[in-house]
C-alpha cells in the first residue's frame, strides 16, 4: 500500500513539472536544451568576440569575413570581433565572461584529428559564453604543425581558415552540425576546401532565431 501511494506522488509530480516546462521548438539546426527549446544568444546580439594573443594576426581578415558572412545572411549585426587589445594570459579557454578566439598550442593526443572546437555555455536557453579553440599544435616528432592553415580563395595548401571559422561561429551562434546540402556545418572540413559560403538550409536555419 505504502508503496503505491509512493508511486502516484511520483507521477503527480512529473505532471506538474512537465505543465511548468516550455514548449518544444523544431530544432531548426540548433542546439537545443533539455525541454527542447532553440539555445541561442536571442536578442543579445552583436556577439563580442576576442582574440587571444595566440591569433596570428594574417588571420584577422579571415574571421573579419567569416562574421561578415552570418551577418550578410541574417541583414542583422551578429559579430563585433575586437581585434585590439588582444585578450593575453594562458593560452587556454577559461570562463571569464568573455567569448575568445584561442590558437592553441597543446591538444590532446587521442584528438589530434580535430581541427578546431568551439564550447557554449548557457542557461535556459540563452547563450552565455562560448571559446573557439583552434588546434594549431606543433608535432613534436616533425616539429611542423599538425594543420597548416591558409587564406585568400585557393591560395593555399591546407586548411581554409576563413572556412573553418565560419564553421565555428556557426557553433557560437548555436547551430550543430548538419551533413547535409553543403552545409558550412557539415562536421569534416576537408583539405583545400574553399567553403565560405552558406547553404540555403544554413540561411533557413539562420533565420530561426536570428
Ligand atoms: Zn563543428
Amino acid at each position: 500500500m505504502f508503496r503505491y501511494i509512493g508511486v502516484a506522488a511520483l507521477v503527480v509530480m512529473a505532471l506538474l513539472l512537465e505543465a511548468c516546462a516550455p514548449k518544444s521548438q523544431s530544432d531548426c539546426g540548433f542546439v537545443q536544451n533539455v525541454y527542447g527549446e532553440r539555445v541561442s544568444w536571442k536578442a543579445d546580439v552583436p556577439v563580442t568576440m576576442y582574440l587571444h594573443d595566440s591569433v596570428p594576426n594574417e588571420f584577422i581578415p579571415a574571421i573579419v569575413s567569416a562574421a561578415q558572412t552570418w551577418e550578410r545572411k541574417s541583414g542583422r549585426r551578429l559579430f563585433n570581433i575586437v581585434t585590439t587589445p588582444r585578450v593575453s594570459g594562458p593560452n587556454q579557454p577559461r570562463t571569464d565572461g568573455k567569448n575568445v578566439i584561442y590558437f592553441m598550442n597543446t591538444w590532446e593526443t587521442e584528438k589530434a584529428s580535430e581541427q578546431a572546437r568551439t564550447t557554449i555555455l548557457w542557461t535556459g536557453d540563452q547563450i552565455r559564453e562560448t571559446d573557439i579553440r583552434v588546434n594549431a599544435k606543433v608535432d613534436p616528432e616533425t616539429s611542423k604543425p599538425f594543420f597548416s592553415f591558409y587564406w585568400n580563395q585557393g591560395t593555399g595548401s591546407g586548411v581554409n581558415i576563413e572556412a573553418l571559422i565560419l564553421h565555428e561561429m556557426g557553433h557560437v551562434l548555436g547551430l550543430k552540425h548538419n551533413d547535409a546540402g553543403g552545409s558550412v556545418m557539415a562536421t569534416y572540413l576537408k583539405n583545400n576546401d574553399d567553403r565560405t559560403e552558406l547553404s540555403e538550409q544554413d540561411t533557413t536555419d539562420l533565420k530561426c532565431e536570428y
